[in-house]
């Protein structure tokens, strides 16, 4: 047996808290439920105290491969899903300079309009190659606002060529600053 490899363990006066980040069990263990969790000579001299860590995952049989698990849940996950997300950079140009950023400001680059069939071209081909029924659309930068002409073209033209079965949504990460000017757009294009 092993303590799960997920869990994380800040002590806590004379105990200790222990949380599992798999399946989000959280508990507070007074001295003697600390004394025993953290030595496995003690574990089966009281098979109960055990059992209470085996049940919430905090001690796991050796033929349980917790790492192992979450990464079949992850491709699980990612293969499984009906969704496409898609992220387009309409600009890498920015308003702002904010310190941590890591845009080149000296060459930034922008979308034409040019590229609007290739990118919906782009989204039907993935839509139809993972059978998915939804898209979620991102539009990051630089600050997208900067090119917003562009998005409102391209989300008009994706209503246009997306077959009537596919539910969308839009989302863009923007630092704000030009938003009052569009908001009634950006609400018609629910991107916000
Ligand atoms: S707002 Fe975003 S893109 Fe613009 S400088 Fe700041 S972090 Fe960079």
């Amino acid at each position: 047996m092993h303590r799960n490899f997920y869990n994380v363990e800040v002590p806590y006066q004379d105990g200790l808290l222990l949380y599992n980040i798999l399946n989000q069990a959280f508990v507070y263990l007074d001295k003697a439920h600390k004394e025993f969790y953290l030595n496995p000579d003690l574990w089966e001299k009281d098979l109960q105290k055990l059992e209470e860590f085996k049940r919430l995952d905090f001690i796991l049989d050796d033929d349980v491969d917790e790492r192992a698990l979450l990464l079949r849940n992850f491709n699980f996950a990612r293969w499984k899903s009906n969704k496409v997300h898609v992220t387009v950079v309409p600009t890498s140009a920015c308003n702002f300079r904010c310190p941590y950023c890591f845009v080149d400001f000296k060459r930034p680059n922008s979308l034409s309009d040019l590229y609007i069939p290739q990118i919906i071209g782009f989204i039907l081909e993935k839509l139809k190659k993972l059978d998915a029924s939804y898209l979620e659309l991102n539009f990051f930068g630089g600050e997208p606002l900067l090119k917003i002409d562009f998005i409102f073209k391209l989300c008009d033209e994706l209503k246009k060529s997306l077959p009537d079965n596919i539910k969308w949504a839009t989302s863009m990460f923007t630092n704000g600053y030009l938003l009052s000017r569009e908001y009634e757009l950006l609400r018609k294009y629910k991107l916000f």
